[in-house]
């Protein structure tokens, strides 16, 4: 399974290659094919603003629903959210949305 390049049009990416190519707002990364720059396209920081969202609000229930003698087990959970959030964010830019152009270019 491979991403059409939008630049070439050629299956260049590999999944954990879109993945790494970051979101709309990076550089991007080269195409193996054809040199020029691609990143993630809006689907991604969709997903990311929710996933993030969604990561604030159970941190933020976990924040108040813990007290100070639980905070070891609070902190634990809310490392093992922020480390969840990423990994669904990667795995999104893995399997889903297109490539496209980086806003931002080389000069
Ligand atoms: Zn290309």
């Amino acid at each position: 399974m491979k991403y059409i390049c939008p630049h070439c049009g050629e299956k260049a990416f590999s999944p954990l290659q879109k993945a790494l190519a970051g979101s709309y707002r990076s550089m991007g990364k080269p195409c193996p094919n054809c040199g020029k720059r691609c990143c993630n396209g809006m689907a991604s920081i969709y997903f990311d603003s929710i996933v993030s969202v969604i990561a604030f609000v159970l941190i933020m229930i976990i924040y108040f629903q813990f007290d100070a003698s639980q905070k070891t087990q609070s902190s634990i959970l809310i490392v093992i959210i922020i480390a969840v959030s990423f990994v669904l964010s990667f795995l999104f830019r893995m399997f889903f949305g297109k490539l496209v152009e980086p806003i931002r270019r080389m000069q």
